[in-house]
């Protein structure tokens, strides 16, 4: 069968793509390897409850400017969700009792944060004055293929100031910027935490734009969580992928790519079935695509330049859990980060996230009691080699050291657990196909910004990969935008567009 484009994973960049084109009339097909859409971003049910995989903190559902792209994404295919607003983005419980909330409201944060460091005062607004200098050039342009020539033209003579800003802020990252305002050691630390705890990198490694992105938008468009777990939006964009008359198999493991004439052509799934398209795009990650899916020993130049930029980000263990309703203090917040040690902040089990979408969404788990999923960072290579009974107890012990942990915000945790379900770095290799279960690319040294990651474009013409190993990296507002792109170009490579 020939189609226009097929796209391999379901993950949100892969569905972004997928809905953009099926929206302008392209013959679209989906190939997902798991039983259900959203990749990372999925949700599971359990005994009563709905836990999502991963992702919780949820940015791009707002409702102005151009860099709410989950809203437009949802709204091109005449879909839609409910999203509750997160009054409090993250409460970050870190070493020498920095207790600190970010609010919703940006005055409030500067004022919780001033208030620890009264003597940077003025450097505190000013950096994070500048994060919204980035965001207000982001917000003021439809944010498309930067591949594209004649849309960057456009984009240029359209809004001039913002694109020579963009292009200044394109190669910095975030501890250069930080130190320019701020001095104090301390505070330097926590802007290390504050790019950590979504770039799993410290400041000095983390792209400038992409903070702008986080530390702004967070204000503005502000975290939501959507109503029914953040696998509905994966399941709405399939929902509007149907409308637009494109189609998903699930269960459709894709094994190669195949190529004819140095060009994609089409794919093979597990089961022996091909499939051939225009077009082919891959949501799985770089290392999957040009090392599973295409012969390794054939690994284009550029690809080999960019793994020498560019590693595998460790994966996580992941405890999900049912936990008595009692246990939770007042005014408990969704998001937390905990640290004891600064030094300890990368390291595997360093930093624990802590979510708790029941406190937005009831509805998520029966009634008196809460979901808390929390995971930390934990190498593949760790857990390898074991056998099933000491793989077991290995998860065990860790579960035991993470809710330890946790009992000094949620004291009676242990006590109260009513469910458990552990995820290690095999569990998320197995059901998100992503190599080694890696949470996505990161830099192996400091590099220019985001200037080394790649667009949607591969050195194998006609294939194209979107997701979170394109530009501008991990997290769902960030794999929109590359399905944005991705779209757009192959929109403009076959005559959709211009
Ligand atoms: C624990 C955790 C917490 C996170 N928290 C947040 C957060 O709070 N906020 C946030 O914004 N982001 C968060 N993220 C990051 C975010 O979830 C990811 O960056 C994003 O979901 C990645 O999307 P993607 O489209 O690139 O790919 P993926 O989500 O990896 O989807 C790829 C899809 O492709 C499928 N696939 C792969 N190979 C094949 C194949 N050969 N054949 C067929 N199908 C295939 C997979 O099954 C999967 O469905 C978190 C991630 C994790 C793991």
């Amino acid at each position: 069968m020939q189609f226009d484009v097929i796209v391999i994973g379901s993950g949100i960049g892969g569905l972004v793509t997928a809905t953009q084109l099926a929206a302008i009339g392209a013959e679209v097909l989906v190939l997902e390897r798991y039983l259900i859409p959203g990749g990372s971003a999925g949700s599971f049910d359990r005994e009563g409850y709905r836990f999502d995989v991963g992702a919780s903190m949820i940015f791009g559902f707002g409702q102005n400017g151009t860099t709410n792209l989950l809203t437009r994404a949802l709204e091109a295919v005449n879909v839609s969700l409910e999203v509750i607003p997160d009054p409090v983005q993250i409460h970050y419980h870190l070493p020498n009792d920095l207790n600190l909330k970010v609010d919703r409201d940006y005055e409030k944060f500067l004022q919780n944060l001033i208030a620890y460091f009264p003597h940077e005062r003025q450097g505190i607004r000013r950096f994070y004055d500048e994060c919204w200098k980035v965001f207000n050039c982001l917000n003021s342009m439809d944010l498309l293929s930067l591949e594209e020539p004649r849309y960057l033209l456009r984009q240029f003579f359209q809004h001039p100031l913002e694109c020579l800003g963009l292009v200044k802020y394109l190669p910095q990252n975030v501890g250069d910027v930080a130190r320019t305002y701020i001095k104090d050691q301390q505070l330097l630390k926590f802007i290390d935490m504050e790019c950590y705890c979504w770039s799993v990198v410290p400041a000095d490694m983390t792209p400038t734009i992409n903070a702008g992105m986080v530390f702004s938008d967070r204000h503005y468009g502000g975290v939501n969580y959507p109503k029914g777990g953040v696998g509905q939006i994966a399941q709405k964009l399939v929902e509007g992928l149907v409308r637009f008359g494109g189609k998903i198999q699930y269960q459709a493991r894709v094994t190669k790519i195949i190529i004819e004439n140095k060009k994609a052509v089409g794919v093979q799934l597990a089961n022996g079935q091909i499939y051939h398209a225009q077009r082919i795009v891959s949501n799985a990650t770089r290392w999957d695509t040009f090392e599973n899916l295409l012969p390794k020993q054939e690994i284009p130049y550029v690809e080999k330049k960019w793994q020498q930029r560019y590693q595998k980000s460790p994966s996580f263990l992941s405890l999900h859990m049912g936990v008595k309703a009692s246990v939770l203090p007042n005014e408990t917040e969704c998001h937390h980060i905990l640290l004891e040690e600064w030094e300890k902040m990368a390291d595997p089990e360093g930093t624990v996230f802590v979510s708790i979408p029941t406190l937005l969404d009831p509805s998520l788990a029966p009634t008196g009691y809460h979901i808390i999923h929390t995971f930390t960072p934990h190498w593949f290579a760790d857990w390898q080699g074991f056998s099933a009974s000491e793989y077991e107890a290995k998860k065990e012990e860790a579960a035991g050291r993470i809710i330890n942990r946790l009992e000094r915000i949620i004291p009676g945790l242990d006590a109260g657990l009513d469910y458990l379900e552990v995820g290690t770095p095999r569990t998320h290799r197995r059901f998100l196909g992503r190599e080694d279960g890696t949470y996505g690319p990161i830099p192996r040294r400091k590099l220019w910004g985001l200037l080394g990651m790649p667009f949607n474009r591969t050195a194998i013409p006609r294939l194209y990969c979107v997701g979170d190993s394109t530009f501008p990296g991990q997290g769902l507002n960030a794999v929109a935008f590359s399905g944005f792109a991705c779209a757009h170009r192959i929109a403009v490579d076959l005559g959709f567009s211009g």
